[in-house]
């Protein structure tokens, strides 16, 4: 099964998707978590990607798409996975696409977590990530069991340098500008399913669960 996230950053499209790769056995595919491993490793596509994170912009497709493609291709994916913050563009979607339909392919479910803007930016200030094994908290709604530390991994949990409220309001700027579009591609081709990203994490999951069967 192949199943794409869409949403606004801070939908809870991570959160969601870490929950359907443990159900249905598929790994999570986060294009995000990927920048922010290569940022720590200090690797020369960190520092590139970081330039624009720090912003609020996206990073180039150029950057983007070759990064999940040769992902999406390892062994682990053959039976599927969850992509979790890509595709971002509608060229990203349309590679992605491509590179589905040479193999005889196609993405199952767009699954769209519809959250209004006004109830973003606080979810996202209290956002706590985990660096080291990329697990996500919310001090109010999903706080760990004891504070700033994570419970899978024990390391120190931080506020995302890109979750800071300015920061957050040009993510949703380019969110409308440039992700929002998607939902109608995937409208166009009969798999985007929405679901109400308001409701508690767990209706949110029974919701997507009762439409990936
Ligand atoms: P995204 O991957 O879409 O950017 P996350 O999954 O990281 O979003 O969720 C953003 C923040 O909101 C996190 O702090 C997360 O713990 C919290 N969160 C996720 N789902 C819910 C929910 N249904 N209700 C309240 N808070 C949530
Ligand atoms: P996320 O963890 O999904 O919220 O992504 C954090 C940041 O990484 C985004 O704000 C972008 O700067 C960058 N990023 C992640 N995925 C993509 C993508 N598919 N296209 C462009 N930029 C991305």
């Amino acid at each position: 099964m192949k199943i794409i996230m869409l949403g606004a950053p801070g939908a809870g499209k991570g959160t969601q998707a870490k929950m359907i790769a443990d159900k249905y056995g598929i790994p999570h595919v986060s294009t995000g978590d990927i920048f922010r491993a290569n940022i720590k490793n200090g690797t020369e596509l960190g520092k590139q990607a970081k330039e624009y994170m720090d912003k609020g912009l996206l990073v180039p497709d150029e950057l983007t798409v070759k990064i999940l493609l040769d992902r999406v291709a390892q062994d682990d994916c053959k039976n599927g996975y969850v992509l979790d913050g890509f595709p971002r563009t509608i060229p990203q979607a349309e590679v992605l696409d491509e590179a589905l339909t040479k193999l005889g392919e196609k993405i199952d479910f767009a699954v769209n977590v519809d959250v209004p803007d006004e109830n973003i930016v606080k979810r996202m200030s209290g956002r706590r990530a985990c660096l080291k094994c990329g697990a996500t908290y919310h001090i109010e709604h999903i706080p760990p069991k004891q504070e700033g530390i994570c419970d899978t991994c024990g390391s120190e949990l931080v506020l995302r340098d890109d979750d800071k409220p300015e920061t957050v309001l040009n993510r949703l700027k380019v969110y409308h500008d440039q992700t929002q579009p998607l939902i109608d591609f995937y409208t166009a081709k009969g798999v985007l399913k929405t679901v109400d990203g308001t409701q508690d994490m767990k209706d949110v999951f029974n919701a997507i669960v009762a439409i990936l069967g």
